[in-house]
């Protein structure tokens, strides 16, 4: 059977649907945010203030880009570590929508993966992982869904979808089910794995 292919470089791991994926990011969403109406998720009081109550070993850090070369961020399975590029936290806190994205990024590693990258996850070369046991399509796709939940998101205009929000106009364009030019545009965040 042929399976779409996520050209990017990434790790296999446990598959997932994207409607597994959907849910996780549903429920992720409950769990800070009550009122299951609100469609602006505020990911930078998630990932500050919310997720280290709720789980004492996550932890933040803020850093220089020079320590992330070609990275904007990075979660590292083994120590429950968020490392955000210091320019692209200041640009989330300001609600750029492609910073905020990557910061949703990292936090669908977080929920996916961070049991069972040092188990299961394993290096692969560009683009022959199936896209469904696909760390960086899992992680992306939650990131949208975590952003944009779909039956939030019903019979709004890609511009509508960018200004509620707050994402790019390629998530927006891809909830929207519109056709995106480039068909994906990939973002430099990557695992802490060595690669
Ligand atoms: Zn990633």
């Amino acid at each position: 059977m042929a399976y779409r292919k996520y050209n990017r470089e990434g790790f296999c791991v446990e598959p997932m649907s994207a409607h597994k994926i959907e849910n996780a990011a549903f429920e992720a969403r409950k769990l800070f945010y009550h009122d299951g109406g609100q469609k602006y998720l505020n990911v930078m009081d998630l990932i500050e203030h919310k997720l280290p109550q709720a789980w004492e070993s996550f932890h933040l850090d803020v850093v220089c880009p020079e320590d992330l070369p070609g990275r904007e961020a990075e979660f590292n399975p083994f120590n429950f570590c968020i490392r955000i590029s210091e320019p692209i936290y200041e640009a989330a806190c300001n609600d750029d929508g492609h910073c905020r994205f990557t910061v949703a990024h990292e936090l669908g590693h977080f929920f996916l993966h961070r049991n069972q990258i040092p188990a299961f996850g394993r290096p692969a070369k560009g683009g022959i992982i199936p896209a469904y046991k696909h760390s960086e399509w899992q992680a992306d796709t939650f990131a949208r869904n975590l952003l944009v939940p779909r039956n939030l998101a019903n019979g709004m205009s890609v511009p509508e979808i960018q200004t509620v929000f707050e994402v790019s106009h390629e998530v927006a364009c891809i909830v929207a089910g519109e056709q995106v030019k480039p068909t994906y545009i990939p973002h430099p965040t990557q695992l802490s794995l060595g690669i």
